[in-house]
């Protein structure tokens, strides 16, 4: 018996044909690319100047800008193929 009854097509690398995908939502990569620079912000307002957390929003801004020009990507475990803005099947985004 499989356990993969849903009729969703699952989405495979376009340059190799593999499965073993990752597929990076906007959400997701906001938080991948914020969570570095928001850390060391906050490390730097923390020990050495409280005005360095006002760049805080802005790198949440620019990721989020970026993210949304990007996002859903896919990356493909076997290739390393990166691929932007993949078209996921309906309902497979969140
Ligand atoms: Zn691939």
């Amino acid at each position: 018996m499989s356990k993969n009854n849903k009729q969703i097509q699952s989405p495979v690398c376009h340059s190799c044909g593999s499965s073993e995908i990752v597929i990076v939502t906007m959400g997701r990569y906001l938080f991948m690319t914020s969570i570095l620079p928001v850390l060391v912000v906050l490390a730097i307002g923390l020990f050495f100047e409280p005005l360095f957390f006002l760049f805080i929003p802005a790198v949440i801004v620019t990721n989020y800008i970026l993210a949304k020009r990007k996002a859903p990507m896919v990356i493909c475990r076997s290739c390393r193929h990166v691929e932007n803005k993949y078209s996921l099947p309906a309902g497979a985004e969140k």
